[in-house]
């Protein structure tokens, strides 16, 4: 008997579902999803299935999904991915914070990072985790070569992902944290979020730097300006020291003004795709237990 007869046949991963169809879904095999809206230029589906594929035979019936789910539905969602059996869940805009209230279990450095980006399955429903902060901290490492222990970093943004950074700075045993956003009120609500005034973290608005700045800051981009092939950088990279390492958390486009500008004067630098691929890398060890190879998910984007 193969494994189809037992489980029913599988179902292709390279197109984009509706929660219509999960309500007839009859695939009993291990089954993975990112849930979003919009979902259809999600990368993931991409990386996860060529990690799969790698993993061998024990892993060859193991599929990973994308569910177009709007905010509305997430709940309803949740229980029906719950009652199909869907090991794991990855969730992306507009979902990581809205399931804080819809889940009975949450980790508590995801509380911390006020986000949940992946979910296992439980008893009652799922328990919620978050991978970006380690998606970030392992990219940087393999990117620019930078440990977070010890380093003076720069952070710009206050929403969600710069939270999971900062959470992720401190625990890492950052030297010191400077944080900049545009909005002095967010960027307050942000401190409050991860414990306060510290020593370690300091503020600053968008248009003005702080001028003591060590020469060998790490400055990460996590505001959402960049997006958009016509956005301006954040901030003016001269006013910054001049040897800083940029790290941009956006990988499309590929090369926002912020890169460009770090290209021209000869930075160091990466984009955010390596981000994307050491979070997804740690989804799916959090659901398999297993060895993730990465280098397949590289060569899966390289090849798309
Ligand atoms: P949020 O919407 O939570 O936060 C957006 C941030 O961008 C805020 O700090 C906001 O500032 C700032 N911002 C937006 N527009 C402007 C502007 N015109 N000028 C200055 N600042 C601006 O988004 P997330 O935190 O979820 O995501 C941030 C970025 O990180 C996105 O580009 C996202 O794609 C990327 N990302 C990449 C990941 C990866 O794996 N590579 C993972 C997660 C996120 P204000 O508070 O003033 O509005």
């Amino acid at each position: 008997m193969n494994s189809n007869e037992s489980t029913g046949s599988i179902p292709p991963w390279n197109k984009v579902y509706q929660l219509e169809e999960l309500e007839s879904w009859n695939f009993t095999g291990p089954s993975l999803a990112v849930l979003g809206h919009p979902i259809a230029h999600s990368l993931s589906p991409v990386i996860h299935n060529a990690a799969l594929k790698r993993m061998g035979d024990r892993f060859s019936n193991w599929r990973y999904y994308a569910f177009d789910v709007p905010v509305e539905r997430l709940d309803e969602g949740l229980s029906l991915f719950h009652d199909k059996g869907f090991l794991g869940l990855n969730l992306t805009i507009p979902h990581k914070v809205e399931v804080l209230d819809l889940i009975p279990d949450v980790d508590p450095v995801a509380r911390r990072m006020g986000a949940v980006n992946t979910l296992m399955l439980g008893q009652d429903g799922y328990l919620g985790r978050n991978t970006d902060g380690f998606g970030i901290q392992n990219a940087l490492k393999k990117e620019l070569g930078v440990d977070l222990s010890g380093a003076d970093v720069i952070i710009l943004g206050a929403g969600g992902a710069s939270r999971a950074t900062v959470v992720q700075c401190l625990d890492a045993g950052c030297r010191k944290v400077w944080i900049g956003n545009r909005s002095m009120d967010r960027l307050q609500e942000l401190v409050a979020a991860v414990g306060g005034a510290n020593s370690r973290l300091a503020t600053f608005s968008l248009t003005t730097p702080p001028d003591e700045l060590p020469e060998s800051a790490l400055l990460i981009n996590a505001t959402s300006l960049g997006l958009q092939l016509e956005d301006p950088a954040p901030a003016d990279l001269s006013a910054f020291p001049s040897d800083i390492k940029v790290y941009d958390m956006i990988y499309n486009p590929p090369e926002t003004a912020l890169l460009s500008e770090a290209h021209k004067l000869g930075l160091s630098m990466a984009n955010g795709l390596s981000m994307l691929v050491y979070q997804a890398a740690q989804s799916l060890h959090y659901w398999t237990d297993a060895e993730i190879p990465v280098e397949s998910m590289f060569e899966a984007l390289a090849n798309r």
